[in-house]
């Protein structure tokens, strides 16, 4: 008797979950960036059947990249892996990318990003498009072939390991002076956040570890940062002002104005006629979209990005189960910066509508930017108030520390800062 009434129970249990399984719709996220990640972080797990599909298995902390790339952080310290997330089934994460959308039927196609000749369809009830953005090359030539990105751990492992063989060949026998030069002139095009914090970090790690290990050609490396506006134009002008006096002091600094006309394999050309030497071009200059944003067939505005309404719905979409967030969404009537702090409010409050019946617009309140500029100090700006230096340098690395994803990278991003002031930063090359 109590072995058929647990029997009863379990097939109840079961029909019961079939029933949940049965009446939770399914909702695939585009990417695993600062939009898609924190809308996978906060959704409603019983309403949702979620799924992911992503060409890459890990959220990046951007905000903390340029520090990679000399070794002051370590790659693996500022990713999480996306699979720690909690999916129902192994299944429902996709290391692929979409490449096609059927909005009629409700089917995004898919390539994996492990076989290129492995293709395949998935049903959607609801889609979020968060695919972010690309660098924007501006069509500049050579900048595809030569210059490095700063968007991916990737890119930051590329110039890491640029700058370590730069170093090293320029110690090596029979190199000529100019050849040295050369080598060890790094250039940075775009003054945004992205090209001074790069810059910052390399500067730092020109002063604290290249002339303690390579006492001969500390003098010789030379870092050009090149902007055709002003650099951080989003700040002040106060804190603007500062950032430029505290670069234009620096003797292995140099903040140039122009407009880059072309990327050569050892040199950039600037548009009056200047052609300067270089061992590596870094390139950040705005956002460009991705090839998926510019062939699916819905509105977009003149940027290529996605028009959504205020509850970040495509506008174009009849049926309203498209949604864009992030980078790759421009919100009608009420544009809004490309920031991780945009995208993840983004996905939060999607997180949220996507389970009410009638959800409130989304409303972006500002909470401020912050930005390196190198010898401990930073710009901060919020909207009571506005500090630089060493103040705000620590208030740079503590709100970092605390928006990092999750408690690992908080444990391991302070070790690693730790490491780095005892010990230098690692100029293993491999
Ligand atoms: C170096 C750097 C520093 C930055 N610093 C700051 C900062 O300090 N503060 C700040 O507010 N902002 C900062 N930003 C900007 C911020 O990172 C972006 O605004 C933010 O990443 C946008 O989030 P997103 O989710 O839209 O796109 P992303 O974070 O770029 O994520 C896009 C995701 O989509 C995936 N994807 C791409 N193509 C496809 C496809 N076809 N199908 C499926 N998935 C796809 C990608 O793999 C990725 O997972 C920085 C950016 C960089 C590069």
């Amino acid at each position: 008797m109590r072995i058929f009434s647990r029997l009863l129970a379990v097939v109840g249990g079961l029909r019961w979950y079939n029933s949940e399984a049965h009446k939770r719709k399914k909702l695939i996220i585009l990417g695993t960036g600062w939009a898609g990640y924190s809308l996978l972080k906060h959704v409603n797990k019983k309403l949702f059947d979620v799924v992911v599909v992503s060409p890459r298995n890990h959220f990046l902390f951007t905000p903390l990249l340029a520090s990679t790339t000399v070794g002051t952080l370590e790659f693996r310290s500022i990713i999480e892996p996306i699979r720690n997330h909690g999916f129902r089934d192994e299944r429902d994460f996709h290391l692929s990318r979409a490449v096609g959308l059927d909005k009629q039927k409700r089917i995004i196609s898919c390539q994996s990003e492990l076989d290129s000749t492995r293709q395949y369809d998935l049903f959607y009830d609801r889609l979020v498009i968060a695919v972010g953005a690309l660098s924007n090359t501006f069509g500049v030539p050579g900048v595809e072939k030569y210059a490095f990105f700063l968007k991916e751990i990737a890119d930051a492992q590329k110039i890491r390991n640029r700058i370590l063989v730069n170093v090293e060949l320029a110690t090596q026998p029979g190199v000529p002076e100019d050849e040295r030069s050369r080598l060890l002139h790094f250039v940075v095009v775009g003054g945004g956040p992205t090209g001074v914090e790069f810059s910052a970090e390399f500067y730092d790690f020109l002063k604290q570890d290249i002339a303690r290990l390579y006492p001969g050609e500390r003098d010789m490396v030379k870092v050009t940062l090149i902007e055709a506006n002003q650099i951080l134009s989003s700040f002040d002008i106060k804190l603007r002002r500062y950032a430029e006096g505290k670069i234009k002091q620096r003797s292995q600094m140099k903040l140039l104005r122009g407009s880059v006309v072309e990327v050569k394999q050892n040199s950039i050309k600037l548009k009056d006629g200047t052609e300067l030497p270089c061992g590596l071009v870094v390139w950040s200059t705005g956002v460009a979209p991705r090839m998926f944003t510019e062939t699916i067939g819905v509105e977009k505005d003149d940027r290529e990005q996605i028009v959504v309404d205020e509850y970040l719905r495509s506008v174009s979409d009849r049926k309203k189960c498209i949604y864009a967030i992030g980078d790759c969404a421009y919100v009608k009537n009420s544009p809004l910066p490309c920031t991780a702090q945009v995208a993840e409010r983004q996905g939060r409050y999607l997180a949220k509508a996507l389970s009410q019946e009638d959800p409130p617009k989304f409303h972006f309140k500002h909470f401020g930017m912050l930005a390196y500029i190198g010898e401990y100090k930073a710009l901060a700006e919020t909207p009571v108030a506005k500090s630089r230096g060493f103040t705000s340098w620590v208030l740079w690395r503590s709100a970092y520390t605390t928006r990092l994803g999750s408690w690992r990278l908080r444990m391991q991003v302070p070790l690693d800062w730790i490491k780095t002031f005892f010990y230098g930063r690692d100029t293993s090359r491999f």
